[in-house]
This record gives structure tokens, sequence and C-alpha cells, in this order.
């Protein structure tokens, strides 16, 4: 199978697994993306994600975290929900509506990496999302799968922000994609939509002021913190963007919403048991917030949102 064949194969079977999106990049590191990643860390805007400065070295070269690398693939799911939650229930971003999409994506592109290999035995690689090193909105923009906003997230014309990213890297050459053009034009709405200023200039976000970062990742106290409505996560800035309007809704199975999601009251949260959480929310990403740190999230200065 020559290159062109092989990279047509390669785009059909992603494409027929729920990746309408997919490009392809050479492997190479990238100076300029560690430099500005360097100034980030260093002044601290990744708040207590201590992961985050791990492994910069790997992270800005995809030949360190896969030996031999010659192609970054990257892939997009459509993840913007058919339902939307009712009235009274606390806000939770959508992409958490459903399932924790990180098994869902990994195993798809290792699936996708085994039979690549029983058809090519020379294939060697690794399937990524979110889950590694990989600055996926960086090689998801260069492969032209769309532009990073100024609201830092990557935008597609057709799937706007709603989408998650996943990533091969294969030792093999193949047919590469080019960039296409920042559409965000003299918009400003993200910027003007966000409640703390947690965007602080284009694609500059200070994850120690965004309420996403503060719904699920930080484990200090939030009592003095104004969470604007936010119970797990923040659609605030995508909430405002243009490209966001009239969205598909996503097919794939494991993205659907969580029934109890979309109805549960501020009274049903604060009485759920831990263990009735576990057995409702076991397979969500609310798990990485934990039921505890949900319960106040509902007592503080703003009361969640009720749509
Ligand atoms: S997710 Fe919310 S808090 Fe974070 S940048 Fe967007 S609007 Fe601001
Ligand atoms: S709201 Fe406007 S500036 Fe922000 S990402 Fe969307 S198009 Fe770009």
């Amino acid at each position: 199978m020559d290159l062109q064949a092989r990279t047509r194969y390669i785009k059909d079977a992603l494409a027929e697994e729920g990746f309408p999106l997919c490009g392809i990049s050479p492997a190479e590191p990238l100076p300029g993306e560690k430099e500005h990643l360097r100034t980030w860390l260093a002044e601290g805007q990744h708040g207590e994600m201590a992961y985050l400065a791990r492994n910069l070295d790997k992270r800005t070269d995809p030949c360190l975290l896969a030996p031999g690398a010659r192609s970054v693939i990257s892939v997009a799911m459509p993840c913007f929900p058919a339902r939307e939650q009712e009235a009274g229930a606390p806000r939770v971003a959508r992409y958490a509506l459903g399932k924790d999409y990180h098994p869902i994506i990994r195993n798809k592109l290792s699936g996708l990496l085994r039979t690549l290999q029983s058809l090519f035995p020379e294939v060697q690689g690794r399937a990524f999302t979110d889950s590694a090193p990989v600055l996926e909105r960086y090689w998801a923009a260069r492969s032209g799968l769309g532009w990073v906003g100024r609201n830092g997230l990557l935008l597609n014309q057709h799937y706007g922000s709603h989408i998650l990213l996943g990533e091969l890297i294969l030792n093999i050459e193949l047919e590469y994609d080019h960039p296409v053009p920042n559409r965000c034009g003299n918009c400003t709405r993200c910027l003007e939509a966000c409640p703390t200023g947690a965007l602080t200039g284009p694609a500059r976000m200070d994850a120690r002021k965004c309420l996403s970062y503060l719904t699920i990742e930080f484990q200090g106290s939030l009592e003095k913190t104004d969470l604007h409505g936010r119970f797990f996560g923040c659609d605030l800035c995508q909430d405002a963007c243009p490209w966001n309007r009239a969205l598909p809704a996503c097919s794939e199975p494991g993205f659907q919403a969580i029934p109890e999601i979309l109805k549960f009251s501020p009274e049903q949260w604060h009485s759920l048991s831990q263990d009735a959480f576990a057995d409702i929310f076991g397979q969500s990403p609310l798990m990485r917030a934990g039921l505890e740190k949900l319960k106040t999230h509902l007592s503080y200065p703003d009361k969640p949102e009720t749509s």
C-alpha cells in the first residue's frame, strides 16, 4: 500500500470509529511551544496541576513520547449532547453529562493501532487522549482540524468547540495536512463572557481563575469564591461563541447524558450517598471531583444556577 492509500485507509477507519475530524502532521520537536509552556508554568498559571509541569521535554517532542515517531495523527469526536439539563439541575459542563471520554477515545484509538499492526507489522506507536503530555490543541490545529480560538479551545467550523481530542503517534510516514485559517476575526465574546477574568489574552488562560479548574481539580477551600453558579466545569466562554450555535448532537452512545445529571435537584445531590454516587456516576467525569467536593459547590455564595 502506498503512502496515499495508507493515509486514506487510516482516515477512513477513524471516521468509522466516530472521528469525523482527522488530520496528520510530521512528528518533530516544538521549541517555540516549549518556551510558551515554560513561561506559563513559571508564572504559576497552572495552579495545583503539578502534572502539567512534569515531562516538559516529552510534552514538546513527540519523538520522546514514542521512539521513532514520524507522524502525529490528531482526531476529534463531537460531544455536543442531544439533551440539556432540566431547570433546577446544578450546572455541569456539557462534555461531562455522559461517560468519561478518556477510556472511550483511548479504546477506539488503541483498537485501530492493533488493526494497523496486524496489517503492517512494522507499525509502532502510542495512543493518547489527555492522558499523557501531548500538546493536543497545538497538534490538532497544525493538522487542520480547526484553530485555537481566543478562549484557548480548538474550534472547528462545523462542530464548534464541543469536540474531544485524541492522538495516535506512529513510526510511519503519512501524507500530511495543513492548518486552516483562524476564524475568530474581531470577535471577543468569550473574553467578555468569562466572569472571572481567567482569559488573560487571546488563547491565554490563567487556570487559577478558571471555574472549570476550580470546580474539578482544585482541592482547597472555595468558601470565599464566587462560582457563578457552576457545579462541575464551566461552559460560559463556549456558550458565548458564535461557532457553537446550532451544533449537531453527537452520536457516540457513551456521550449521551446520564439521566440523573439532567434532573437531579440540589436537594437530591445533598442527600446522595457515596454508594449511590458510585453506582450512578462510576463512569462519569464527576468522579474526578468526588461527591464531597461537589456538595460543597452547592453551598457557596452564588448558588448553582438553575436553567
Ligand atoms: S471555562 Fe468559565 S471560567 Fe474558565 S475561561 Fe471559560 S468562561 Fe472563564
Ligand atoms: S467567542 Fe469569538 S473570539 Fe472567542 S473563540 Fe469564539 S469566535 Fe473566537
